[in-house]
């Protein structure tokens, strides 16, 4: 998986010694106190100080029960990032094993694309590991599979070197959807992996730091992220600035965990929330028209839909490397009708039902798993898992033979 660049890279800012494979010492090298265990690590750096450890330690291990706040808290002291999502408050663990999708997801793939080991327990009390190297069966499930399969107690990430992010929100007049849209499609499936960027409707919060004019307005936007070489971000944004003056420009340099977080105060927890979604391959003229019908209409001020990018790295993974199917959509899109107030229930279920009827004939078929509401029956999870469903209820009926973790987007071990 590494490529010689980044080898190279790595050897030429690294103090000590790098040893791979065909080294002479090699062999020596990776011998441990216990021979009983033969690892054939593709590097072992000699780290000289602590500089060249926490170069070499591009991996963070993650409690089951942490929030993607606790791990950019740790991560970003060192300068590194793994992807999550785009709320800081989601947890690690539901996040992670659907598959895990945001700002990064175009740079450095999914999150599941970014996990290096698990440690779980399964449904008859038993402790395992889980990675390339150790039941790489229930590795390969639980990355897209969701809870199905045991209660994962860490995770072990890849890191990236992402500390400062060239991001934030750009809004345009809802009157402006239809041009915005088409300049966005074609847009973002030329641009460079640094660049991410998902489409959202919204209703702008009656707060700072929003101008007043713009407070409970409906407008359409983009949220950037752009993780290349920060010196080169304003001239990224050269062309997307002149596309058309924005209503709202909020695209600037930020630390990672300040995008991630720029959402939470928003939508904190307890409120009514109503989803529906699909994958997309094609933002066609005749989805868009529907877009706008169903944008104009956001029917409380929390609702929204967005269409997340998986292209870029989530698009080099194989379909069948690991349990997430779809790795030839180009959009994670997601209707949700939110609202605090229970009341509002059914204005917010019927306006999320209406909008998906509208715009899934358009769609490549299935959906994300997790913004799967729970109520679309068994038929849309298969659907979501393709082909790599068949897979997944032979690794179930191998970890959990009961059904013991069923409620999720459940995989029977009985299904056909
Ligand atoms: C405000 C908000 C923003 C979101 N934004 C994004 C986003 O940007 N990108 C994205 O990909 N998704 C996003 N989601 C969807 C999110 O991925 C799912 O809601 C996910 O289930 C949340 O996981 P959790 O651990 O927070 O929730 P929980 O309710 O704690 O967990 C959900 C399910 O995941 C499983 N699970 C959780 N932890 C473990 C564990 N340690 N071991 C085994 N199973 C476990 C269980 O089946 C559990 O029932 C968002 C959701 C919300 C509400």
């Amino acid at each position: 998986m590494l490529n010689e660049n980044a080898v190279a890279d790595f050897k030429a800012n690294l103090r000590g010694r790098l040893i791979e494979p065909g080294d002479k010492d090699y062999d020596e090298a990776r011998k441990v106190y216990n021979a009983m265990i033969h690892k054939k690590p593709r590097l072992i750096a000699r780290c000289a100080d602590v500089a060249d450890v926490i170069k070499a330690a591009r991996t963070v291990t993650v409690g089951g029960g942490c929030t993607w706040g606790d791990v950019d808290h740790a991560t970003h002291a060192f300068g590194m990032a793994t992807p999550s999502g785009i709320i800081s408050t989601t947890g690690v663990g539901g996040l992670t094993l659907g598959g895990g999708v945001g700002h990064l997801t175009r740079k450095c793939g999914l999150s599941v694309d970014n996990l290096l080991s698990a440690d779980v327990v399964l449904a008859n009390g038993t402790f395992v590991k889980a990675s390339a190297d150790e039941n790489s069966d229930l590795f390969w499930a639980l990355r897209g599979g969701g809870g199905n399969f045991g209660v994962v107690t860490a995770f072990t990430f890849k890191l990236h070197p992402i500390d400062m992010i060239y991001g934030g929100p750009m809004l345009y007049e809802l009157s402006e959807t239809a041009e915005v849209m088409k300049w966005y499609r074609e847009l973002i499936s030329a641009a460079p992996d640094d660049l991410n960027g998902f489409f959202a409707f919204l209703t702008v919060p009656p707060a700072p730091p929003f101008p007043e004019h713009l407070h409970m307005k409906k407008m359409c936007g983009i949220v950037w992220a752009y993780v290349g070489p920060q010196e080169k971000a304003e001239e990224t944004f050269k062309p997307i600035r002149a596309f058309k003056k924005p209503a709202l420009d909020f695209v600037g340099p930020l630390p990672q965990p300040a995008l991630q977080s720029m959402f939470d105060a928003l939508y904190p927890p307890g409120f009514q929330w109503y989803w529906r979604a699909d994958f997309v391959n094609e933002l066609s003229d005749d989805a868009i028209a529907q877009h706008i019908r169903f944008g104009e209409a956001l029917p409380t001020m929390h609702s929204t839909m967005h269409m997340y990018p998986i292209d870029g790295a989530a698009s080099r993974v194989g379909r069948t490397d690991t349990a997430w199917n779809y790795r030839d959509a180009k959009w994670a899109q997601v209707m949700v009708g939110v609202d605090p107030d229970p009341a509002n229930k059914e204005k917010i279920v019927s306006w999320t039902k209406s909008y998906y009827d509208a715009v899934h004939p358009y769609s490549a078929g299935g959906a994300y798993v997790n913004f799967l509401m729970g109520d679309e029956g068994e038929e849309r999870v298969k659907k979501t898992y393709g082909g790599n469903y068949d897979r997944l209820v032979e690794i179930k009926k191998k970890y959990d033979p009961d059904n013991f973790f069923r409620v999720n987007q459940n995989i029977k071990p009985s299904a056909k």
